[in-house]
């Protein structure tokens, strides 16, 4: 990533994640001090102290290794002198001082890890103070620095602190978990800017659920001087400046109302329908993060909610969400959607996006997480998760038109054990004479696995419905962790390999005549639109803020010569040449 200087400011490039320009003052979350719990522990608690003490140092190590491999993409100076501080950082993690006197306070003074971490550093800083010797005193900024990275790990802190913050502050970071872009408030954030993170990763997703200008990947942001002034984020083009020039501002600030300005334009076609010029109509839906998305799903004007991550219930949080808690979550939904189907999705936890509770509970570190315990997988291992869920989503199906939808389905035995399970939930729940609908809703399956799409005929055949999962169906088709910013340029929705496998599971769907959706990133991105038409998809979810330009595009779009591109489209096999076909078409249309 290229770095470009100009009189005092410095403009760096990541990956635009989520559109829009926010201009604020910096926060570097880093840099804010997390407030830690202090207690004496009894004599058998000390090893299982010890043990916390070791998992937030195995963190901290895992954490800086990457940041390593991210600064080796630096010009050579620059990725020489951050691989210093970060091997001197790690350097203390192993056996340092530091380690060893955190370790020996905890079984000696009988207190709890976080407090010997405070104490040891305390007692660091004291014994450099006496040295009055520059060097030296650097080198206590970085026991500071890895004890702070210590201290956030220990106590899994969320940042908390994001709701201090005033109004109009762009946070950067080295790493946002989908959590913590949770708590980011719209209203009081402009944007953020992160060192890791890839395009299509969740804490992307959430960003562009929450409207906020975003930009990750950008390797130098925390390599200089801390940040304390004004700083842009450009969501749109990936670009960060930062202590702008007065003209940089300004320009900046233009850019912002061109770009608001266009969304108050999408926002006027809100009332029309997704109609192509020669009469087709296309369903267009929402996917939801968090539920306070809701108005905006319906001031789109989205015909329904697709996509339903249910994950929002389980973050940020100690315990997991019972019966009840769901039921008035979902009910909410499907009332405010006023009989417009709503689909929710059942827990898809793991991978990128797993959330506190459940991994302290269930012991989900996994080797490779996108491809160990995650989705459906965990559920049915888990039954009182899947009961549990399944029970809130039936009770609220008596409110109106709901659809319960799978994640991560790879074989029709996991469809078959979920419509048991829900055969058995219901019976139970009628037994308790609590009210649920006489026919159960209908049960569908994402389809974003690659082995999914190729049998895609035979979960048809037990499958109520599909809807296709581009973003884990590009990952595990090409082989590129979504979340990873070194192999985001790789991140191919062109590619022939997942062209053909939409293109089978939509015949698949078709042909067994039930309904089939895209609702993964590139269903809201109008660049794909005429193509995925063209593949005979007729019903699309995504992010809300996403409906206005997609139904412009289908507004503008012929469908017969959608179909014709589409067709010429598939038999090409080099994505250079399909992206020049649709860019083509997308020019004339
Ligand atoms: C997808 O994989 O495309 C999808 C819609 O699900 P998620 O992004 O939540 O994994
Ligand atoms: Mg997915």
């Amino acid at each position: 990533m290229k770095t470009e200087e100009k009189r005092g400011e410095r403009v760096l490039s990541g990956l635009g994640v989520s559109a829009g320009i926010a201009v604020g003052m910096a926060h570097v979350t880093e840099q804010g001090d997390v407030p830690i719990p202090e207690y004496d522990i009894a004599p058998e608690q000390i090893g299982p102290e010890l043990a916390r003490f070791e998992e937030a140092v195995a963190v901290s190590i895992k954490q800086l290794r990457k940041l390593k491999t991210k600064a080796s993409s630096l010009p050579d100076s620059a990725a020489e002198e951050m691989g210093l501080i970060l091997d001197a950082h790690l350097a203390m993690l192993s056996g340092s001082r530091l380690v060893r006197g955190v370790a020996r306070r905890i079984e000696t003074e009988r207190i709890n890890a976080e407090r010997a971490i405070q104490r040891e550093i305390n007692a660091i800083r004291e014994s450099f103070a006496g040295m009055r010797d520059a060097y030296l005193a650097a080198r206590f900024d970085d026991v500071r620095v890895v004890g702070a990275r210590l201290l956030r790990n220990i106590t899994k802190t969320p940042y908390d602190a994001f709701k201090m913050l005033p109004e109009g502050t762009v946070v950067l970071a080295e790493e946002l978990t989908p959590a913590d872009t949770a708590l980011l408030d719209p209203n009081r954030i402009a944007g953020f800017a992160t060192v890791l993170g890839g395009a299509e990763s969740h804490t992307a997703i959430m960003a562009r659920a929450l409207g906020l200008p975003a930009v990750v990947g950008v390797a130098e942001l925390l390599g200089g001087p801390v940040p304390r002034g004004i700083v842009i984020v450009d969501g749109s083009a990936g670009t960060v400046v930062i202590d702008p020039t007065p003209a940089t501002i300004e320009r900046y600030r233009k850019r912002q109302e061109a770009f608001l300005d266009e969304r108050r334009a999408f926002a006027k076609l809100r009332k029309l329908p997704a109609t192509t010029r020669d009469s087709v109509e296309i369903t267009l839906e929402a996917n939801l993060e968090l539920p306070q998305e809701l108005g905006q799903a319906i001031n789109a004007g989205a015909q329904g909610l697709g996509l339903v991550r249910t994950e929002f219930l389980y973050m940020n949080r100690s315990d997991l969400p019972g019966e009840d808690e769901q039921y008035e979550a979902y009910r909410t939904l499907v009332v405010g959607m006023e009989g417009k189907p709503v689909t929710l999705r059942t827990l898809d936890i793991g991978g990128d996006k797993l959330a506190g509770a459940l991994v302290e509970q269930l012991g989900l570190e996994a080797a490779n997480p996108a491809l160990g315990l995650r989705a459906i997988r965990l559920s049915l291992k888990e039954r009182k998760l899947l009961e549990t869920q399944l029970a809130a989503m039936l009770r609220a199906a008596c409110h109106g038109p709901l659809r319960i939808l799978l994640p991560l389905i790879s074989t029709v035995s996991e469809l078959r054990r979920v419509r048991e399970v829900l055969a058995a939930t219901a019976r139970r729940l009628k037994r308790r004479g609590v009210r649920i609908p006489d026919k159960l809703p209908p049960l569908g399956a994402m389809i974003e696995v690659p082995g999914a799409a190729l049998a895609a005929d035979a979960l048809a055949g037990e499958a109520d419905f599909f809807s296709i999962g581009t973003n884990d169906l590009i990952q595990y088709t090409l082989a590129i962790d979504r979340g990873d910013e070194q192999v985001a340029h790789l991140f191919n929705p062109l590619h022939p390999a997942v062209l053909r496998l939409v293109q089978f599971t939509t015949e698949a769907a078709l042909r067994a005549r039930i309904p089939v959706c895209v609702c993964g990133e590139m269903a809201g991105d109008p660049r794909y639109t005429a193509l995925l038409l063209g593949l005979g998809i007729r019903d699309l979810s995504m992010a809300p803020t996403n409906i206005g330009r997609v139904k412009q595009r289908i507004r503008s779009l012929d469908m017969v010569a959608a179909t014709r591109r589409a067709r010429a489209i598939m038999d090409q096999w080099d994505d250079g040449r399909i992206a020049a076909l649709l860019d083509d078409f997308n020019a004339l249309a």
